[in-house]
């Protein structure tokens, strides 16, 4: 800038800036304080004191919180006292409020939910629709620097002189939909929970903060199968789907019969009408929350209309005659026409009888098609499920999903679209240990869909809360306010976080982010899709484990590690002496590098790992017939378990197990420590053979003989009942396995297990063996135990991870 330019733009300015300051503090000492009758709503004096306690950790000053003015300069909060001072929030969406900063008084106000009992965090953050002027009071505290880095860590920049410039601004969101944080689950959820959180009402907090929006738009799924119709409509088989073999399942329904658009009618219509589901016939339905209908049956303003989710036995889509004939006169590929006539219909009469409610409804199998016989009113909602923002580094196939939403912005309008995507590869142990984070991917995303959808919910999985943290942060920011530029945000929040190391932290994730756009890219070609939205996952090149071994040995290898080890290193003695910098540090090498290494090793080093795990088995002689004496068993090994999971190593019950061999016969002992075996799971009364019994308290013992594809797993509660399932083709088929014998009893301090198993039925060549331990009881978490430790909840059934059986004679 030249030194003319800039003296031009000081004379500009300076005048204008000098002003329009507005003190609020000067010195360390408060000139304005906060004015609110007692008689406010409850929501008013939770943000009254919010906005307390961070005005003081900001100046260091007092702010006193008075019912009437003292003559410092007033901070008023809420609707009643913005109208006496002439300013209205009409018009503002929900979320939205308005803030007017000026020499006389400051305002702060949005709409808010009237009761004067607490509302309760979970309320706040997933249903209340009323609660902009807290909202606001966050926004406010953002003007002086404040970032709510994380739900433990809130960055206040310390300033003893507090100075604002005059304003008025009414602010809503970039997008009405705005959702990405894990909620009612989260303390259980991730491993890292407890160095984030106290309780869970530290996550809603932080979601407050950020301000995600409620859950009032499209929130639930699968509507119908919440409903129960196969409990009330015993007597009308027809009005359930027709399998192809002609017999009806009754948890899917026959979308053409006349019956059933008529109940969805009446569904929406009592709802609305504030009555319970006994208004529409519904018997025996649990209510959620404060509704009187079950889950997710809870917005104020939507109804869902929704078949139930298919399952792998069917595809949902009812074979009667009549709706065969209707697809034969609407040719589409999926039901999507069929289901919509009633959607339509159910939308067409609340339009008529509740205007201003919407008919709500998904985009999800069996109706991925838009619908071409009828035209849907301006009521309905539809939730599209695509894959996200990770398609931004594929740009066919994100042009594929622009294409679906422009479509169906095209039918029901940017207003009624909420899309609902995916951040997890790590789901289902995918493609776990490779941080999926990509802030500049999920910034251009925003951008594209920001003329099409009202907004999003980013539903994301990691194996820690450490591996999204930062990008759950920056997507609260970006769908607040679409104006910031990702790298300043990105920029303030290593800052923020990491202090010192601000710099290699924010390139450590630079780093993640390209290693993922080059991972995504090498399993997921990118070719433009045909036909509707793949839900998310489709269209990768091999399977899930070529996906995670070409990750491991292409993207994430050793050098790889070890240039992400040294980062972090660097880190580390940055932050070192810091309290909140340095846990930070640890966390990225605790909650991200070390669960790393363990996920890369546990694929590129398992079988060399498998190779030194083996049982060995004494072939004892014995007469036929008897089980081994107490000193057979002492020449045996104790084998002891150890927890499946890596992330909680302690086992709080222990347990061990030996074995041995006489003739055809294999043996097993196993003892189970037990303090609370009185609160047994188990459920009384099971039969040998019942398939359920892996729900009760039990052990498993797993065999399996690669040469033949042989493989079962026998499942013992502890009342001794058992069942065996045949796992050669997995899921597998619950089957009787002649010759066993197996009796539990109770320990002092635990339980017993004895089998005699047949080998004969266990097939030729290497056996391996795994024996796990499901602990069900009352009063603590199930807890899973395995004596292989490849074995690790999610891989169970993977003999890869099983011991070898080595006979001795
Ligand atoms: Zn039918």
């Amino acid at each position: 800038m030249s030194q003319k330019l800039r003296f031009s733009l000081m004379l500009l300015l300076t005048p204008l800036w000098l002003l329009a300051q507005v003190k609020l503090a000067e010195n360390g000492q408060a000139l304005a304080e906060i004015v609110l009758p007692a008689e406010s709503p409850w929501l008013l004096h939770y943000a009254a004191e919010e906005l307390q306690t961070h005005l003081q950790k900001l100046s260091g000053a007092e702010f006193s919180l008075v019912e009437k003015s003292s003559g410092k300069l007033p901070i008023y909060l809420g609707e009643k006292a913005a109208l006496e001072a002439g300013l209205s929030i009409d018009g503002l969406p929900g979320d939205g409020f308005l803030i007017s900063v000026t020499k006389n008084a400051i305002h702060i106000a949005g709409r808010d939910n009237p009761s004067r009992n607490p509302l309760g965090f979970f309320h706040l953050f997933y249903d209340e629709t009323k609660r902009g002027t807290l909202l606001g009071v966050y926004k406010f505290l953002e003007k002086f620097g404040i970032l709510w880095v994380a739900p433990h860590y809130t960055h206040i920049p310390q300033q003893a002189t507090l100075l604002l410039p005059e304003s008025q601004e009414r602010i809503s969101p970039s997008f009405a939909h705005r959702r990405g944080v894990t909620g009612w689950d989260f303390m259980s959820v991730f491993p890292d929970a407890k160095e984030y959180c106290q309780t869970v009402n530290d996550i809603y907090k932080w979601a407050l903060h950020l301000r995600f929006s409620n859950r009032s738009m499209a929130g639930g799924a699968h509507s119908q199968h919440y409903l129960k119709l196969k409990n009330v409509w015993q007597d009308y088989p027809e009005r359930f789907m027709m399998s192809s073999d002609g017999i009806r399942n009754f948890d899917y329904l026959c979308w053409t019969d006349p019956a059933v658009t008529e109940f969805w009618i009446k569904a929406a219509e009592a709802y609305f009408s504030g009555l319970g589901p006994e208004a529409a016939g519904l018997k025996g339905l649990k209510p959620y929350l404060n509704s009187k209908w079950p889950y997710p049956f809870f917005s104020e303003d939507e109804f869902m209309v929704e078949p139930h989710d298919e399952s792998g036995s069917t595809d949902g889509r009812c074979r009667c005659p009549r709706c065969n004939a209707f697809r034969e006169q609407h040719p589409c590929p999926d039901d999507s026409e069929i289901i919509w006539q009633v959607v339509v219909a159910v939308a067409e009469k609340i339009k008529e009888k509740f205007p201003g409610k919407f008919i709500a409804t998904t985009v999800y199998p069996p109706k991925m098609e838009m619908p071409k016989t009828v035209k849907i009113p301006d009521n309905v909602r539809v939730c599209i499920c695509t894959s996200g923002p990770k398609e931004v580094a594929t740009p066919n196939r994100l042009e594929s999903d622009l294409e679906l939403i422009r479509n169906w912005e095209g039918l029901v309008g940017a207003a009624n679209l909420p899309i609902r995507a995916y951040q997890c590869m790590v789901f289902a142990r995918r493609l776990p240990g490779p941080p999926e984070t990509h802030p500049h991917l999920t910034d251009v995303y925003l951008r594209k869909i920001k003329p099409l959808a009202a907004g999003m919910f980013l539903e994301m999985h990691s194996l820690t809360f450490t591996y999204h943290w930062m990008d759950t942060y920056i997507l609260a920011r970006l769908m607040w306010d679409q104006n910031l530029s990702v790298d300043d945000e990105l920029k303030a929040f290593f800052a923020a976080a990491y202090g010192p190391a601000a710099e290699p932290a924010r390139e450590l994730f630079a780093r993640f982010e390209e290693n993922w756009v080059k991972l995504w890219r090498q399993n997921y070609p990118d070719v433009r899709r045909d036909g509707p939205a793949a839900l998310g996952m489709g269209g990768g090149k091999g399977s899930f484990q070529d996906f995670q071994k070409n990750t491991w040995r292409e993207v994430y290898h050793p050098q790889e590690m070890q240039a992400i080890d040294e980062r972090i290193q660097k880190i580390e003695s940055l932050c070192a002496g810091h309290p909140v910098y340095s846990k930070h540090a640890r966390l990225l090498r605790e909650q991200i590098f070390n669960v790393m290494q363990m996920e890369r090793s546990e694929v590129m080093d398992k079988e060399e790992r498998r190779s030194k795990i083996r049982l060995e088995m004494l072939n004892i002689p014995m007469p036929e017939g008897s089980f081994p004496s107490e000193s057979a068993w002492d020449g045996a090994v104790a084998q002891p378990l150890r927890a499946a999971s890596r992330l909680k190593p302690q086992l709080q019950a222990g347990g061990s197990f030996k074995v041995l061999r006489s003739g055809e016969k294999l043996f097993v002992k196993a003892d189970f420590e037990e303090p609370l075996l009185s609160g047994s799971k188990t459920k009384k009364g099971r039969q040998i053979g019942d398939k359920n019994i892996w729900q009760d308290n039990d052990t498993e013992l797993f065999i399996y003989a690669p040469a033949t594809n042989t493989f079962w797993q026998f499942v013992i509660n502890d009342e001794g009942k058992w069942a065996a399932n045949c796992l050669e083709n997995r899921p597998g088929q619950w089957k009787a396995y002649p010759g066993v014998e197996i009796s539990c009893r109770a320990t002092p301090g635990g339980w017993q297990m004895l089998a005699s198993i047949p080998l004969a039925g266990f097939g030729k060549g290497e056996w391996r063996f795994n024996l796990t331990r499901c602990r069900m009881v009352e009063g603590t978490a199930p807890e899973y135990s395995t004596w292989s430790e490849l074995t690790m909840r999610g891989n169970w059934h993977e003999p890869d991870n099983y011991g070898t059986i080595v006979f001795k004679d």
